[in-house]
């Protein structure tokens, strides 16, 4: 299914379902033509099932936006994966695949290659800039920052100058990764930018509102919508460094979020069934503790802490 976003007579709102081919998944897609027909915004949420302030600042969103204030236009997929938010979990309860390590998809493949194929094939791909509303999921604690597609291009530079007007204090460089979203579509010309707020599985209103007033800023900046774009005075600009637990257990942490932290310092240990330290979590580099695992068992290779590592740019 191909919707021509051109179609649409200026100042109205459209209520569409897109049914992925061959895969029992049904995305709804809310299309608000304003105005002109570009520049064109994609706002997503529920890439991840269980990541709920973004999910509600979508569909806020979906809600509020009047056709007669765009000056372009607004394409919302408020739940990209239905079926993985139906079963209040990060992945597809279909075939058990996460949808944001299969991107660009697969039109012959796995229902969640489909869904992901259908997504970047019908709406992804024709849009100018495109804002993916994550959170930390439901067992993670994460600082709250926006990635951007980093690289040395006209898309790269489109992605980051829509980070910094976003307005949030951290943004993260997000190097080309097979299968994510960001890189997917960065790589196939189209500016992208990913948020983390909230975790935990947890759903807060503020939250949800922090992220519609991002929204608004993006807005502003493509001039989507009248106003000045109002980023961070100046964000700091990071990368990612995780740190794996090397065995099974529980994660005991020993430093608090947004604390710095020197390379080699103990950031918390892996505790047995006799609550002995059975291994040591040392900060690979210096930097922020980013984010960490909230819920304290964790297997072999899950993520126990995230660092920011400071990025020059
Ligand atoms: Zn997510």
């Amino acid at each position: 299914m191909d919707i021509d976003f051109d179609r649409y007579a200026p100042r109205t709102r459209h209520e569409l379902t897109l049914a992925v081919p061959d895969a029992p998944i049904a995305v709804p897609v809310i299309v608000i033509a304003g105005s002109r027909p570009r520049p064109r915004l994609a706002v997503v949420g529920g890439v991840h099932g269980d990541e709920y302030d973004g999910i509600q600042a979508a569909q806020r969103l979906a809600r509020t936006v009047d056709p007669k204030t765009i000056d372009g236009t607004l394409v919302i997929v408020p739940i990209a994966n239905p079926n993985a938010y139906a079963a209040g979990q990060r992945i597809s309860a279909i075939d058990g695949i996460d949808l944001n390590r299969v991107f660009p998809g697969h039109a012959q493949g796995r229902p969640t290659e489909r869904l992901a194929d259908c997504l970047c094939r019908s709406v992804l791909r024709h849009m100018d800039l495109i804002f993916t509303l994550h959170g930390a999921g439901a067992v993670t604690q994460l600082a709250w920052y926006l990635e951007f597609f980093d690289s040395d291009d006209a898309v790269g530079r489109a992605s980051y100058e829509a980070a910094v007007a976003a307005g949030f204090e951290n943004l993260v460089a997000f190097p080309p990764t097979k299968g994510f979203l960001l890189p997917s579509l960065g790589a196939l010309g189209v500016p992208v930018i990913e948020g983390e707020v909230g975790g935990r599985g947890e759903l807060h209103d503020d939250n949800a509102t922090y992220y519609l007033a991002r929204i608004e800023a993006v807005m502003r900046h493509l001039s989507l919508q009248q106003g000045k774009a109002d980023g961070a005075a100046r964000p700091r600009i990071w990368r990612t460094q995780d740190v794996q637990a090397p065995v099974a257990g529980i994660l005991r942490r020993d430093v608090a979020l947004n604390a710095p932290v020197q390379a080699g310092q103990l950031l918390g240990q892996i505790l047995d069934k006799d609550g002995g330290a059975v291994a040591d979590l040392a900060a690979p580099v210096a930097g922020v503790l980013g984010g960490f695992r909230a819920h304290a068992w964790i297997q072999p290779g899950e993520l126990a802490l995230r660092l920011f590592v400071q990025q020059q740019r």
